[in-house]
């Protein structure tokens, strides 16, 4: 309809949050994330009381049904690696990532003017999606120089930097029309003047 031939794919991955009940379990489970690439599996800690251990690549259609074999396999994962982790509570889920048969996201320009694309992330939507949406900010500006784009990342970290620092110690904002970065006004002494983030990503 938009002129172009996406070939995105919906491709069901499952997860279980495996409750950290018990002090022991809370203790054992990792807070670093893991990839076993072997196993196609990675791990979260979602704060103190939640381990999350993800995977599978099923071509099921847009089908979004939990299948228990699927599960078990991440509750196996789960018990083999980390014993000291009870697993009597999870949390089962499923969900589809867009994916072309690349395996790249198809982000630009379409066809037809005024159409974008910023798709098909696959496996990595979270890891990308900051630096696609730059991508997708910057082909608009190529078409439409001068209207100013707030870039996504930049925003970010605009936030958290607000977010950790109290009252006007936040550096304010400016962007010249068609710059797609901002430029910091001021930013006098913002590691010195806050106090350090307690969050293990900052
Ligand atoms: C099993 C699995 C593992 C993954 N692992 C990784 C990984 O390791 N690394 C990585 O980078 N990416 C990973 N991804 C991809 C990543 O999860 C997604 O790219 C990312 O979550 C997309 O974020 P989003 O905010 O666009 O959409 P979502 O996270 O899907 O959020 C959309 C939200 O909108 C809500 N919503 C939808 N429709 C409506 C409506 N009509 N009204 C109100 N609310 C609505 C939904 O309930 C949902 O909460 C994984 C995906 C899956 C399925």
């Amino acid at each position: 309809m938009a002129g172009d031939h996406v070939n995105v794919y919906p491709v069901k991955g499952y997860s279980i949050t495996v409750c950290l009940d018990d002090a022991r379990s809370r203790e054992h489970a990792p807070w670093a994330s893991l990839l076993d690439d072997r196993a196609k599996i990675v791990t979260s800690r979602l704060g103190a009381d939640r381990f999350r251990v993800a995977g599978t690549a099923e071509l099921n259609g847009f089908n979004r049904d939990i299948r228990a074999d699927r599960i078990a396999l991440l509750v196996e994962w789960t018990r083999r690696y980390f014993p000291e982790v009870s697993t009597a509570r999870v949390i089962p889920w499923s969900g589809l990532r867009p994916m072309l048969p690349s395996m790249l996201p198809k982000v630009g320009q379409g066809r037809r003017p005024g159409v974008f694309y910023n798709t098909g992330h696959g496996h990595l939507g979270w890891t990308l999606s900051a630096a696609t949406a730059e991508l997708v900010a910057q082909a608009v500006l190529r078409k439409w120089p001068g209207k100013p784009v707030q870039s996504p990342l930049r925003r970010r970290q605009a936030w958290r930097a607000a977010k950790r620092c109290s009252e006007r110690r936040v550096p304010r904002m400016k962007h010249d029309a068609g710059n797609v970065r901002y430029q910091p006004i001021a930013a006098p002494s913002l590691r010195g003047s806050c106090p350090p983030s307690k969050h293990p990503f900052g």
